[in-house]
C-alpha cells in the first residue's frame, strides 16, 4: 500500500488537536459525564473517510495488530473492534470516536445550531449554559477532515475515491 505520507502526517495531527480539545472539555464537563471505560453504547458500525482509513490501516499494520483479537458481533450495528465492551483500536481509533459524549455544536440540514450529546450526559445541566467556548465545534473540525480526505484522494493511486466516498470501518479487517 502507497500511501501519501504528508496527508497522513496531517490527519495524526488534526486528532492530536482534537484529543487535546476533547480533553479540556472533558475535563470542564466532567460532573455531567457519565462516560467510562466498558460502556460501549457510542460504538456503532461507523463509516469513514480514505484518509482516516488508510491511516488506521497503517498504524494497525505497523503494531501487528492480531486479527483474531475482536470477536464476530451478534449485533450488526455494533463496531467489529469491540471486545468485552472495550476498544482494542483506542489509540488509533477514527476521529468520530474521539468526542463520544461531549457536546458537539454543528449546523443541521436547515442551517440551524444543533446541539447533541450522549443522552446518559448532561442530566442536571442547564442546556442554556451551554456556549461556543464550552462545546465542541464539529462544524470546523469536519470542514478540516473534509479538506484533508481531498487532498489525499487526489494523491492515493490505490484506488480512485470521489470526495464524498466513505468506508465502512469494518473493512479494515478485511485488509488487516
Ligand atoms: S473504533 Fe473503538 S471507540 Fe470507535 S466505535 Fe469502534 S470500538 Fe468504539
Amino acid at each position: 500500500m502507497k500511501t501519501n505520507s504528508k496527508s497522513i502526517t496531517a490527519y495524526r495531527q488534526l486528532r492530536d488537536e482534537i484529543d487535546k480539545l476533547s480533553a479540556k472539555l472533558e475535563k470542564e464537563h466532567t460532573k455531567h459525564l457519565s462516560c467510562k471505560s466498558g460502556c460501549d453504547m457510542c460504538c456503532m458500525d461507523y463509516s469513514i473517510f480514505p484518509v482516516e482509513f488508510y491511516s488506521i490501516l497503517e498504524e494497525l499494520k505497523n503494531q501487528n495488530f492480531q486479527k483474531n483479537s475482536f470477536e464476530s458481533k451478534k449485533n450488526g450495528q455494533a463496531c467489529v473492534f469491540l471486545k468485552n465492551h472495550r476498544c482494542t483500536i483506542y489509540n488509533s481509533r477514527p476521529i468520530i470516536c474521539r468526542t463520544h459524549g461531549l457536546p458537539l455544536l454543528f449546523t443541521n440540514n436547515e442551517a440551524e445550531w444543533e446541539l447533541s450529546a450522549c443522552e446518559l450526559n448532561f442530566k442536571e445541566f442547564d442546556l442554556e449554559k451551554f456556549t461556543s467556548e464550552n462545546t465542541f465545534p464539529q462544524d470546523k473540525f469536519n470542514s478540516k477532515l473534509f479538506l484533508l480526505n481531498k487532498k489525499f484522494i487526489t494523491e492515493f493511486d490505490e484506488i480512485k475515491y470521489g470526495e464524498f466516498n466513505l468506508i465502512p470501518l469494518k473493512n479494515l479487517v478485511k485488509k488487516l
